[in-house]
């Protein structure tokens, strides 16, 4: 079967050159287009992006010339990595040309008629998809990942909230320098030090989560009653975000409880089938000093989150830590993954 072409928006920034690195040897898309801004249009793409990667760039973008974030892309599906500003004004405009559009940024992510997705958590949220073609009548549809912190703690909670019901959550986040893109946060900021504010941050670990663990009742999403604070930091780490967090629920589990519901959770059959989702995706650390950005970023392929530390909290009913790869499960991993769920549930002609 043919692959289905593919666009990357922000093809040249931190997410986008992940999205060209994922789709070189994707079963089901490949890149057959690429969008920056004005700095970069009409430039081959070889020339046009500072290669960031360790793995070589692959050959077959090379060539490829830079156009602008517009219909007329050659391509079915766009991946979007732009700067949320830029998403707004563009993303629109796609889905309503027809484009599949499966973005990274925030900029529609809480609208109400956007699926906010994570395969394992909220496949049935796709539904929602209908009531965005109805209302809007775009002759192509829009879905959203989360922000980066957001999907890894999600991914996590999901089965935790369906076990004992999340009443109440507290997380603080230490994120790494390829949050913030490229060039990013300058040196002399970062080295040796803490920044303790991410502008908009805390307000997005504070509102996905209850969107993406919302039900779907009547064609929008009811969130889930739990209240959430986030307090998030920049730390000089390149890249996988650590989060500590603690957990209030309706019914109190006890350390074993949630280890055996972390460790047994696995993707419904029809979600294990697609290309990126890992064969475990919560790992259970059990040594004092994991999970580590260096150490445990990556696993899973770095679509897995690793959680360790699990005890009693004081405060609350119980405290973790959890790590997962920023760029890779909670960027254009994740985006792909939902361009996997989207074609298998046929939303993609
Ligand atoms: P980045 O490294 O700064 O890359 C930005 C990209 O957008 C570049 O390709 C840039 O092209 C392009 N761009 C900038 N202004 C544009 C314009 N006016 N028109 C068209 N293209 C424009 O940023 P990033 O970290 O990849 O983040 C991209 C998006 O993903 C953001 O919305 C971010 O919030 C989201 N996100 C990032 C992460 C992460 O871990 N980094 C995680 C989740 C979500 P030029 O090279 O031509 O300037």
């Amino acid at each position: 079967m043919p692959k289905i072409r593919a666009g990357v928006l922000g093809a040249t920034g931190t997410v986008g050159q992940r999205f060209i690195q994922l789709l070189a040897d994707h079963p089901s898309f490949e890149v057959t287009a690429v969008a920056a801004s004005e700095r970069s249009i009409g430039r081959r793409y070889a020339d046009a992006c500072h290669w960031l990667l360790p793995t070589p760039m692959p050959a077959s973008v090379h060539d490829l010339i830079v156009q602008p974030p517009e219909p007329g892309l050659d391509c079915r599906v766009v991946f979007s990595s732009l700067p949320s500003k830029v998403a707004a004004q563009v993303e629109g405009p796609l889905a309503a040309a027809g484009y599949v559009v499966c973005s990274n940024a925030s900029a529609h992510r809480m609208d109400p008629d956007v699926p906010l997705l994570i395969p394992e958590v909220n496949a049935d949220h796709t539904a929602l998809l209908d009531v965005q073609r109805r209302e809007r009548g775009w002759k192509g549809l829009l879905v959203a990942s989360a922000n980066c912190s957001s999907t890894q703690l999600v991914l996590m909670l999901k089965p935790l909230h369906d076990a004992f019901g999340l009443r109440k959550l507290c997380v603080t986040t230490l994120q790494a320098i390829s949050g913030a893109g490229y060039p990013g946060v300058p040196s002399l900021d970062i080295l040796g030090n803490v920044v303790p504010y991410i502008g908009g941050e805390e307000i997005k670990m504070e509102t996905e989560p209850r969107k993406m663990l919302g039900t779907l009742q009547d064609g929008r999403i009811v969130d889930a009653p739990f209240v959430a604070s986030a307090q998030c930091n920049r730390v000089p780490v390149r890249d996988g975000h650590t989060e500590c967090v603690s957990v209030a629920f309706e019914r109190r589990p006890s350390v074993d409880e949630v280890i055996e519901a972390l460790e047994s959770f696995r993707a419904p059959p029809e979600i294990a089938r697609l290309a990126s989702t890992p064969e475990q995706p919560i790992i259970v650390r059990s040594e004092a000093d994991r999970p580590q950005p260096i150490l445990d970023r990556d696993a899973g392929g770095g679509y897995a989150v690793s959680v360790g530390r699990i005890r009693p909290c004081p405060l609350f009913d119980l405290k973790f830590v959890i790590l997962g790869h920023n760029t890779l499960r909670g960027a254009a991993g994740g985006a792909i993954h939902n361009a996997e769920l989207l074609l298998s549930q046929r939303w993609i002609a």
